[in-house]
């Protein structure tokens, strides 16, 4: 029997409606009221709701800060947490948790759930259930799934492999670049050799997240003006989602304005549009010019994912060459090397 935490933090499962027939987040007691069946599970369960439970819309690095701070304020209490989240930022928020909580050894699983618990159709009762019994499932004494991940219809999936596909299915998330942890069927099946190892080291959290950066697309027509974002002396980072494996046009002035960002030091990391692979740096000319500027080659990391480590890693104030080499290198799987 394992003792857990659920944390919940809003969104759609905990949500009523308000007079206007808006979905706004409710309090906890009408949540744990509608699921009788968690005192049926074979876990002591208690539960914690941050100070102000949000639509998932609203999240700010604070929030992910309250989250990190309970986790460890209860780390050695508990040998498991799940935390009830709004779908639409979870993989944003299960991104920057598996950074900021550093040498975690518990399952952390977030969860949540597209219709209110209220609803008759609901799916927020398979999920937070299945949910717990991963967060409490041990084997030979240690936790099974001692990394942060996010569990959503029969599926359990590495929090920073995760982007939201769906607003209208149950199958609401998927992780395109790396298999599933574990699937629920009669059983839950779990993918040992997927799973992060223990660590050893202590547990601690890091907050001091930086949002000094920002996040461009390239597409066809694309101007100048649009890259004036990187004059303001307040960017130390750009997100550049690139083409294809990488690739981007070769345009003079654009590659003036990424040459001149990066001798002032701004990291500039380069990730894929499509949903699945990788950037291959050297595949073609229109992909080997940003990479001789020296963009930073993201790998397959999602979006979510990239935004988390850019903003841990900003906010360790790293030289040029350790960003570059802590962002090249997988530091929760969040990437392939
Ligand atoms: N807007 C909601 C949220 O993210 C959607 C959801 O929970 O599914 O909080």
């Amino acid at each position: 029997m394992s003792k857990l935490l659920m944390i919940y933090s809003g969104g759609t499962i905990g949500m009523m409606r308000n007079t206007d027939g808006h979905l706004v987040p409710f309090d906890f007691k009408y949540l744990l009221d509608h699921i009788p069946e968690l005192k049926l599970l074979p876990h002591e369960i208690e539960t914690v709701s941050v100070s102000r439970p949000i639509d998932s819309s609203d999240v700010s690095f604070d929030n992910w800060k309250e989250l990190a701070g309970i986790i460890l304020d209860h780390y050695y209490d508990y040998e498991g947490f799940v935390i009830l989240h709004g779908t639409d930022t979870m993989a944003y928020t299960a991104s920057a948790l598996s950074f900021m909580l550093e040498n975690l050894s518990k399952p952390v699983v977030l969860t949540g759930s597209q219709l209110p618990i209220g609803d008759l159709r609901t799916d927020a009762k398979e999920n937070i259930i299945t949910s717990l019994e991963i967060a409490g499932k041990q084997a030979g004494g240690k936790p099974v799934v001692p990394e942060v991940s996010i569990y959503f219809e029969y599926k359990l999936l590495r929090g920073n492999r995760t982007t939201k596909i769906s607003s209208e299915h149950f199958n609401a998330f998927d992780s395109p670049n790396y298999p599933p942890l574990a699937e629920a069927g009669v059983e839950i099946y779990f993918n040992r050799d997927l799973i992060l190892p223990h660590r050893k080291d202590i547990f601690k959290i890091f907050t001091d997240l930086s949002g000094a950066f920002a996040v461009m697309k390239i597409y066809p027509g694309i101007q100048e003006s649009y890259f004036s974002i990187l004059d303001s002396e307040q960017i130390k980072g750009v997100i550049l989602e690139t083409y294809g494996s990488g690739n981007a046009p070769r345009l003079k002035w654009l590659q003036n304005k990424i040459k001149h960002a990066i001798d002032k030091g701004v990291h500039i990391v380069s990730i894929t549009q499509c949903m699945h692979g990788k950037i291959h740096p050297g595949r073609y000319e229109t992909g080997r010019h940003l990479y001789e500027l020296g963009v930073i080659p993201g790998s397959d990391l999602t979006l979510e994912a990239s935004v988390a480590k850019m903003a841990y890693l900003l906010g360790k104030n790293l030289s040029h060459k350790a960003f570059r080499t802590a962002f090249m290198q997988s530091l929760r799987g969040e990437l392939t090397e």
